[in-house]
């Protein structure tokens, strides 16, 4: 179940046939409205070749690198969260009667398809797992969830960059996926040599690496992805000190950077829709013009909008600053309470597409070098 082997460039495609040929459908990042996504490919020819991706706060540009790298970028807009928790679910659809009842009541199947995920970063291991934990572990666990992952096929790639607003880090979540995966993939390129050092993680990635030309790894190619490794540890973009982090947020409820960050943000929500951890939803009934048929869906929403906390005699938190804090203390303290864990696993994907650059780093450090604590003189 263990081993490390070499893959070269020319023989990509016949990994992704292995795949192909055990029904699976591959989906894994493609360029498309000037951003690297996930969606179906088919071969390599349809990834993100020579690509790599700009990122700072409220930033993104993909510009072209100076060679052909397949996974020369770090994280885009999408997540994994999209297979795992679509942001558009039909719960039923029944027909209306006339004295108003409901019949004919019908679910949609809930087979999915069966996925193989190609590119996860190491962080983006560890939110499915989150994510899993949320949406399985609880009272009332969502039996979709797992249908819709519990087979999946997954093929890390070892982030050979950090991007400007990465800190997996300071999260402990990588940047080198150590489990989680059935093939890890460290991309190698210098000069004429491109190939991929694969390290095999479950019997299902053993069987799939017989069917792909490969050859078994030296010490000279282990080296070589180490220092893909160390090198990107070192670049992070972002740091966050989260020593003793929840009990700096449950102290500083009345901190006034809340009212500074507020006058800024435009509870907007697109930092909740990009980040691969951020779970909530809301249920819509929706009649067709008729009003004969009605249909329930669970759609993503957002803790940032008002509606998100309305309940008997209005919204709870009715103002940008309860908004926001409500959301940073949820990511960074209040889920080892409810989950054991952190809700942040420092992908940077709210900081970069936070159309004002807010960025949590900067306001968890803001609140922590100017926090007043009352026995600091004493
Ligand atoms: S809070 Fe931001 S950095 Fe943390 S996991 Fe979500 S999107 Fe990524
Ligand atoms: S922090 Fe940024 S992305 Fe999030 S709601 Fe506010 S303005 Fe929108």
């Amino acid at each position: 179940m263990t081993g490390v082997h070499v893959i070269e460039r020319d023989d990509f495609d016949a990994l992704l046939g292995a795949l192909a040929r055990r029904s699976y459908t591959i989906v894994g990042p493609t360029v498309r409205d000037r951003a690297i996504v996930y969606d179906e490919i088919s071969s390599a020819g349809d990834l993100p070749i020579g690509w790599t991706d700009e990122q700072d706060g409220g930033h993104y540009r993909l510009r072209r690198r100076d060679d052909e790298a397949l996974f020369g970028y770090a994280v885009g807009p999408h997540s994994w969260k999209q297979y795992q928790l679509p942001a558009n679910v039909k719960l039923w659809r029944a027909r209306v009667d006339q004295d108003g009842g409901l019949s004919e009541v019908t679910e949609p199947p809930r087979e999915s398809p069966r996925l193989a995920f190609l590119g996860a970063r190491s962080c983006e291991l560890h939110a499915i797992g989150m994510l899993d934990r949320v949406l399985l572990g609880g009272v009332h666990p969502d039996p979709a969830d797992s249908a819709r992952t519990e087979d999946v096929f997954i093929i890390a790639v070892q982030c050979g960059q950090a991007g400007g607003t990465c800190f997996c880090v300071s999260m402990n979540t990588g940047p080198v996926a150590e489990r989680g995966f059935d093939l890890a993939l460290t991309e190698i390129l210098d000069g004429a040599m491109h190939h991929f050092v694969v390290e095999v993680g479950s019997e299902r990635g053993a069987d799939v690496i017989q069917e792909v030309p490969h050859r078994a790894a030296v010490d000279v190619d282990r080296n070589a992805a180490q220092v893909v490794h160390a090198r990107t540890a070192s670049q992070m973009g972002r740091e966050l000190d989260t020593t003793d982090i929840k009990g700096l947020l449950y102290r500083n409820f009345e901190h006034p950077r809340w009212d500074e960050v507020a006058e800024r943000c435009l509870t907007c929500g697109n930092c909740t829709m990009v980040c691969p951890t951020c779970f909530c939803t809301t249920v819509e009934d929706v009649t067709d013009l008729e009003g004969e048929h009605v249909e329930r869906h669970q759609r993503w929403d957002s803790c940032f909008t008002i509606d998100y906390s309305h309940i008997h005699g209005g919204a709870v938190r009715h103002s940008p600053r309860s908004r926001y804090r409500q959301w940073m203390t949820h990511k960074l303290a209040s889920w080892w309470d409810q989950f054991g864990t952190s809700g942040c696993v420092g992908c940077g994907r709210c900081i970069t597409w936070c159309p004002v650059g807010i960025d949590l780093t900067e306001e968890a450090r803001a609140i922590r070098d100017s926090e007043e604590r009352p026995d600091a003189n004493d």
